[in-house]
């Protein structure tokens, strides 16, 4: 049996394409030096690839920024204002990338998306009426081309014309089917040009399919790959999907003239019926069996099990990754703090190519079953090794009385206004203050051991009480303690919960030189120990106004984390949901009046089709929220934050979270989502934000105030708190000081205006 893999991670095991990307921008390296440090790791990488036995390994799946970015750059979509600053081509694409702000001009970079259902984001590729789309050159052979030199076979990997036009967006008076023709005049061409370069195979991405789809997206699919195939002549098209099934266009996709389709098998719910119901004898199947996007060994008696029972209705199997393993890190040999009892769960890219080349050799025999590698795999699954009795016992016995306030909220917030004494239009911020030299110093003298833990908690408490006296000054009403003991929301509460471990080199790509290093969900997770509650209560010794305790939620927790695969997200989310709801009533008992519960990830991972997004995840999501607080007193005042306003879909479900404030990030251009507040009822008390924390521009007293006055012409004036869009922690003291007070000024004058 053969293996194939859809793409391989390309920052570098150390970051390496990010570090030398970087010393690019600052003029520190040449475009040449650039360019061989890449073709030298995309060697290394084939060549693991073809060590491991790998029989369909891409190439053109590298990318100095990003896969979308590269295919708009093909297909020559570069829009004017990119082309007039007449760089050189790598400097236009990082113009597109990033921005260009220099002696040519001055441009913004092209605007960011979440891939999917993955904390990737891609560049949203734009078509403007004048572009001349048609392909560029044979740049995405280059790849191809290297790894033919080396005597390594390959399959270069474009992004399909169908996912590119869907997620495109057009800004003059053509539509998307304006640029259908020269879509398909492109492909044609790149598929002679693949062909031409003597390519076996090409590989051609259309993830869109897996996303609900309606009969015009379906005729789109098919007139674009009717009219394209017939160039392919000898070459051998794989249609690539993943992060889905592909219930809405199965029956089209098998009746083109592709001659192998991928399909995902790991998140495709309804897959393997499909395949059932046929599946064409002249095709290869490229069954997704290995989960490309989390970092667990592969169960082979599953993975087997399922593979022989593909073969029952299907001719030629080859077995794939369900989708490019960009989306993990690259190797558990660079983790050497984690002991062998950890690490043997675990598989990278690296260990995931020898897994699929044991799957191979092991689904070529009668009985894999006495083989040593099928047993050494097995009992990885034996024991529970990463079992909490007592944690899961808790979750099992959670009522409907653990997710329900005892008092209604309406009540609640009548109760608070009375206790709190706020005034009119409360002010706020989200609680990250500025993350200093100073602040980053202290922590990482203390992760080196430089520091005692006395000495690191007496430098934040310094900080908290100069946060504390600034809001004071600044003259906020509700006052947070700034956030200093912590880099990251997820990674401080999952450092100091069990169940968590945490890589040293696992980077993932989050956007372009930008990575992530998620932590994993290893066995049941319960609280240690108190995490907050002595930073809060000191802070609240320090004022006579209300600090907000802070916490992660555990939605936000869990969807920034690798989850387990063995026990369900519900379980996973309540767990961590109690280990929450301890710190909640631990901080309540200390006397802290308001406690933030942030949920900034919460609209991330709603399913990508429609009818999963009750059933498979916000049944147990928003009950894993009021899990946290529904046992604090009905003066606890509850607050959450999240990090944009595309909520408009779910506002009943945001609503059924049963805080009694949330604040969010809500630019000029979406204020459209108040309409939908209004219309629903919205019963939370809202701070949509007032000016935009990722710039470091200050807003102006007047500019606040027009905010404001816009969004109370849809929110009732007791409803509404004023605070800025997200947490501040990557902002400068100055820039902070000068809008939070132009921020108050503007709720006092309006509150004058409101008296
Ligand atoms: N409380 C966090 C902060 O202020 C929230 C961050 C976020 O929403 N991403 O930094
Ligand atoms: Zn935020």
């Amino acid at each position: 049996m053969d293996y194939s893999i859809i793409g391989f991670p390309r920052i570098g095991a150390h970051r390496e394409l990010k570090f030398a990307t970087e010393k690019y921008f600052r003029g520190e390296i040449t475009e040449a030096g650039l360019k061989e440090l890449a073709a030298q790791q995309r060697k290394e990488q084939w060549q693991a690839q073809a060590d491991a036995q790998a029989s369909y390994i891409p190439s053109n799946d590298y990318s100095f920024y990003d896969g979308m970015l590269d295919t708009a750059f093909m297909l020559n979509a570069v829009p004017a204002r990119y082309t007039a600053l007449s760089l050189s081509d790598t400097d236009t694409y990082f113009a597109m990338a990033r921005g260009y702000q220099g002696e040519a001009g001055d441009v913004k970079a092209y605007t960011m998306k979440k891939w999917f259902n993955t904390n990737y984001h891609y560049m949203v590729p734009e078509l403007d009426d004048d572009m001349e789309i048609s392909l560029r050159s044979g740049d995405f052979l280059a790849g191809f081309k290297q790894a033919a030199e080396l005597g390594i076979k390959t399959k270069p990997v474009v992004i399909g014309p169908f996912t590119f036009l869907e997620l495109a967006k057009t800004t003059g008076k053509k539509n998307k089917s304006d640029f259908v023709p020269a879509l398909i005049s492109a492909y044609s061409d790149i598929l002679k040009t693949a062909e031409g370069a003597g390519a076996e195979w090409i590989q051609i991405d259309e993830p869109y399919l897996v996303t609900d789809l309606g009969s015009g997206d379906i005729n789109l699919f098919n007139e674009l790959y009717t009219a394209i195939l017939p160039a392919k002549g000898s070459l051998k098209v794989l249609l690539q999907t993943y992060f889905g099934d592909i219930r809405d266009s199965y029956e089209q996709v098998t009746a083109l003239a592709f001659d192998g389709i991928g399909l995902d098998l790991v998140e495709g719910r309804q897959t393997s019926a499909l395949i059932k119901n046929g599946f064409p004898d002249d095709k290869i199947l490229f069954a997704g069996l290995i989960n490309g996007k989390n970092i667990w060994r592969a169960n082979y008696a599953q993975v087997l099990g399922n593979i022989k029972e593909l073969r029952e209705s299907v001719k030629n199997v080859v077995l794939s990754t369900s989708c490019s393993l960009l989306h993990v890190p690259y190797t558990t040999a660079n983790e050497t703090k984690l002991g062998s009892d950890v690490l043997s769960h675990l598989s990278f890219a690296y260990e995931k190519l020898d897994e699929m080349k044991e799957i191979c050799a092991l689904a070529k025999l009668d009985d894999p079953s006495s083989a040593e590698a099928y047993q050494r795999n097995a009992a990885l699954f034996e024991g529970g090794t990463r079992d909490d009795a007592e944690v899961q016992a808790a979750v099992a016995a959670l009522s409907d009385a653990d997710f329900t306030h005892a008092v209604p909220r309406k009540e609640r917030q009548a109760l608070q206004k009375k206790i709190l004494k706020l005034p009119k239009f409360p002010t706020t911020t989200i609680g990250s203050f500025p993350q200093t030299a100073e602040v980053r110093k202290n922590r990482s003298l203390y992760k080196k051991g430089e520091i005692s833990k006395e000495e690191y908690d007496e430098n934040i408490n310094k900080f908290i009480k100069d946060c504390i006296s600034l809001q004071e000054e600044i003259g906020l009403d509700v006052l947070v303690h700034g956030e200093f003991e912590r880099n990251d929301m997820v990674e401080f509460f999952g450092e100091n919960l069990e169940g968590f471990v945490f890589t040293s080199n696992g980077w993932v790509q989050s956007y372009g030189t930008r990575g992530v290093k998620p932590p994993i969900v290893f066995s049941d997770v319960k609280r240690r120990t108190s995490i907050t509650t002595s930073y809060i209560q000191y802070a609240n010794t320090l004022t006579d106004k209300p600090v907000k305790g802070m916490l992660t939620g555990p939605v936000t927790i869990l969807n920034w984390s690798f989850p387990r695969e063995d026990i369900s997200t519900k379980e996973m989310m309540y767990q961590i949901a109690l280990a929450i709801r301890e710190e909640v009533l631990e901080l309540e008992a200390a006397g802290v009046q308001i406690i933030q519960i942030d949920e900034a990830a919460l609209r991330e991972k709603l399913p990508l089709r429609r009818a999963d997004w009750h059933s498979e995840y916000l049944d147990f999501a928003i009950p894993a929220f009021r899990l946290c607080h529904s046992a604090v007193k009905p003066e606890t005042q509850i607050h959450t934050h999240m990090c944009y306003s595309e909520f408009e879909d779910i506002i009943p479900e945001i609503d059924a979270m049963d805080a009694d404030v949330i604040t969010f990030e809500a630019s000029r251009s979406k204020l459209t989502i108040l309409d939908t507040l209004r219309e629903k009822n919205f019963e939370t008390e809202v701070g949509p934000g007032v000016y935009d924390i990722h710039s470091p521009r200050v807003p102006s007293v007047g500019e606040i105030e027009d905010a404001l006055r816009i969004m109370l012409e849809k929110i009732p004036e007791e409803n509404l708190w004023v605070n800025p869009d997200c947490g501040l922690k990557t902002r400068g003291n100055e820039e902070t000081t000068a809008s939070l007070k132009n921020l108050v000024q503007a709720a006092k004058e309006l509150r004058a205006q409101y008296a």
